[in-house]
């Protein structure tokens, strides 16, 4: 048996079994509760996983809908940040870049699928898109800092926490903003058994996370006031500032 990593969040070395099955080991911190895969499959492996799903052009059902939905999001998000520079960190369609667009900020997407990117230029040409990871984005240091960065159900696939925290603290301007959703693997209504909710998804998500973890992790990374809101859903959403 290979021994295990230290905690990502909080560098702790008690780490148990938390689920086995015959797709997946996780494992959680004993100090923190931090659950994540491992091992994590290499950047390779990782790669082939989204060329698979990847293959062929990209196509969004419900366009429209998903265009309204994510005007109303951006109506919420405007009541923190009312303009300036806009980035969604794993864009897939385009969509709340075009809402913010639409807002008035000056508005950025990076996803890592070129199909969704072709896609997203195509039906919102007056945005800027980036084909890249976030952590590849913020390290050619071409972009300057966001006053508002939107990440929705991406860091759980990121194979490296610290790191992605990190590229979000390089992307989010001293002062601006962060919005954040990922699974809630702690929440009340996750299904008992854990191959039955849709957020248990080994080998392409990673990272498990409680309204706790997120925050022990976001504040690691020079984030200030992180809020979580209440959620009926197994999810979390999550606000914060960078210092
Ligand atoms: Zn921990």
């Amino acid at each position: 048996m290979s021994t295990l990593p230290h905690c990502q969040v909080c560098a702790g070395a008690r780490i148990a079994l938390y689920h086995r099955d015959a797709n997946a080991e996780l494992f959680r911190c004993e100090e923190c509760g931090f659950i994540f895969l491992h091992p994590i499959p290499d950047a390779a492996t990782q790669a082939s996983l989204y060329e698979q799903a990847g293959i062929g052009a990209r196509y969004f059902p419900k366009a429209e809908r998903k265009l309204q939905r994510a005007q109303q999001k951006m109506r919420q998000l405007q009541r923190l940040v009312a303009r300036g520079r806009f980035l969604d960190a794993g864009c897939n369609g385009g969509f709340m870049v075009e809402a913010a667009r639409r807002a008035g900020f000056e508005a950025h997407g990076v996803e890592p699928d070129p199909a969704s990117v072709d896609w997203a230029r195509q039906h919102f040409p007056a945005n800027a898109f980036a084909v890249a990871t976030l952590e590849e984005y913020v390290t050619g240091g071409a972009q300057r800092p966001f006053d508002l960065v939107y990440c929705s159900e991406v860091i759980e696939h990121a194979p490296d926490a610290n790191r992605f925290a990190a590229a979000l603290a390089a992307a989010v301007a001293r002062g601006g903003y962060l919005y954040l959703t990922t699974p809630d693997i702690t929440h009340w209504r996750r299904p008992r058994a854990l191959a039955e909710w849709d957020g248990y998804k080994p080998p392409e998500h990673c990272l498990y996370f409680s309204p706790r973890t997120l925050r022990l992790l976001l504040e690691r990374h020079g984030f200030t006031g992180v809020k979580t809101a209440w959620a009926w859903k197994p999810g979390i959403k999550v606000l914060a500032r960078r210092a």
